[in-house]
Formats: C-alpha cells, structure tokens, sequence
C-alpha cells in the first residue's frame, strides 16, 4: 500500500473541522450523531480522507452502539491497527492504511463469522452507492 502523507497545512485545507479532528486528532463523533450509523444502502465506504476503500456495506451490522459496525474491512491491508492506551483504556484502534486517518476501533464483540467490531465513525467514511 503507497502511504499519502499530507502536511498538516493541507489536511487542514482538505478536510471539514469535523473530519479533521476524528481523522488527524483521532476525535470521536456522538453516538447515534453520525450520518451512516443507520444506513443500509448497498455499496462501499471509503476513507473520507483518501478514498481508499475501507469497508463493504456487505459486512455492516446493527451493533446498536450509535457508530457503523463492520465485521471486517474490504481487505486487511487497507487498514492499519495499533494498540491504544489513551482514556484509561486498552484498545485497539483503527486508521487508514494509506493516509493514517483514524477510524475507529475493533473490539472482540462482533457476529460471525469473525466476532469482530470494527466501531468506526461516519465522519471519517464516504458512502459510495454500488451500481445496479
Ligand atoms: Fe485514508
């Protein structure tokens, strides 16, 4: 995977004040605020940052927890996941594996088949609509 590496200048220029603080100050959305918490339209997320396709409306389910939950992501290497400590917490968080946008975290809680939760924020996605 080619990594996008962006000064800060430009993310700053790029992105919204929302996606800016969830995808380069690893800020956390409301929940139930997010505009994709509750969609069920069929197509593909993509990072809101660099449009790497992230996740698959295939693999969305209703955690309940008021973020987008995935099982899994479109493929492993188009995320990157490191070990977060922050908050009092043990975590594991969730980026973008091009741009290192922050997504969310994955926590051992999900459905089958892999029991995984990928908790992300919607303002760190882009919905785009599969074509019929
Ligand atoms: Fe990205």
């Amino acid at each position: 995977m080619d990594q996008l590496n962006l000064p800060d200048a430009e993310w700053r220029e790029r992105l919204t004040p929302a996606q800016y603080h969830v995808l380069r100050e690893a800020g956390t959305e409301r929940a139930f605020s997010g505009h994709y918490s509750d969609l069920k339209a069929d197509g593909i997320y993509r990072c809101a940052g660099c449009a790497l396709e992230l996740f698959d409306s295939d693999d969305k389910y209703d955690s309940g927890s008021g973020w987008p939950s995935f099982t899994r992501p479109i493929a492993a290497d188009h995320i990157a996941e490191y070990r977060d400590t922050s908050h009092g917490m043990v975590r594991i968080e969730v980026r973008c594996g091009r741009c290192d946008g922050h997504q969310g975290h994955v926590f051992p809680d999900g459905p089958p088949p892999t029991g995984l939760r990928y908790c992300i924020n919607s303002v760190a996605l882009e919905f785009d609509p599969r074509a019929a």
